[in-house]
């Protein structure tokens, strides 16, 4: 079965920790040579702006797919653990 990941968020629901679950050092980020996370992440959660040099990441969408942690060879996070309990996704595919 193929999932398409902008279908995934019909069939999931959040409950976002306010306190991150991933955190980065952004200095990292704005001297990384490819920004793999931009294109990797299926949550789109990570978004560079060149005009600015800056990198912003937002923990709310997360599908906790482990994919950003896999793909950055930058050693980048200052925090990446999966939410506390009873935060973050559920997915109800049934
Ligand atoms: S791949 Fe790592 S260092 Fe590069 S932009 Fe993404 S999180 Fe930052
Ligand atoms: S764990 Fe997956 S969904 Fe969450 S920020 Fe990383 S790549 Fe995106």
């Amino acid at each position: 079965m193929k999932i398409n990941p902008d279908e995934i968020f019909d069939s999931t629901s959040f409950n976002i920790d306010r306190d991150p679950h991933i955190q980065l050092n952004e200095e990292i980020c704005r001297r990384c040579p490819q920004r793999a996370c931009t294109n990797c992440c299926p949550a789109r959660c990570y978004n560079w702006d060149e005009e600015a040099q800056k990198m912003t990441f937002v923990h709310d969408g997360c599908l906790e797919c482990g994919t950003c942690y896999v793909v950055c060879g930058q050693d980048a996070f200052t925090r990446w653990r999966y939410p506390r309990g009873g935060f973050g996704v559920a997915y109800r595919m049934t």
